[in-house]
Parts: structure tokens; sequence; C-alpha cells
């Protein structure tokens, strides 16, 4: 099941709201417009000990990067582990 679909790497930081330290959450995509991250939430954990679910569009800021191909979308993908489009596919 080789899936030659073009993928994307959506890069994005966010300010801890305890600490305001950068935090970085990196997911993988097929889509490349900044709205498919946006709406995802990303679980993000600092080292002051905070730990919560931010939106995409909380973002300070916000990369996308074409990438090859990965490997999250085998099996039962979710939010959590990688992927922004967020649904088992
Ligand atoms: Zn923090």
């Amino acid at each position: 099941m080789q899936n030659l679909t073009e993928h994307f790497a959506h890069v994005l930081l966010f300010a801890c709201p305890q600490c305001e330290r950068p935090l970085a959450s990196a997911c993988a995509s097929s889509k490349q417009n900044l709205e498919e991250a946006d709406a995802h939430f990303f679980n993000p954990h600092c080292h002051c000990g905070w730990t919560g679910a931010v939106a995409g569009m909380e973002a300070v800021k916000h990369w996308v990067q074409p990438w090859r191909g990965f490997t999250a979308e085998v099996g039962a993908a979710g939010p959590g582990d990688g992927t922004c489009d967020g649904r088992a596919h």
C-alpha cells in the first residue's frame, strides 16, 4: 500500500500559557493549506510542567513544508499521533 500522494509537514510554534516558553508541535498532512492544521488540536508538553490542548489557530507561527510520504496513516491514525488530519483511514 504505497501512497505516493504529496504530503506536507505543518510546524506550529506556540507560547506556553504558563511560562511563555516556545513550544513547537509538528504534524503531517496531505493538505497544504494552513486552515487544515489551524483547526487541529495539539497537546504540547512544556518543561515547566504545563500540558494542555491548544488549537492550531492559536499558534504564534505556522510553517508548511513539503514532506515525503509518511507511514502514520497506516492503521488507526489519531489526532495525537502526528497527523493533522485527525481521522483514522
Ligand atoms: Zn511552560
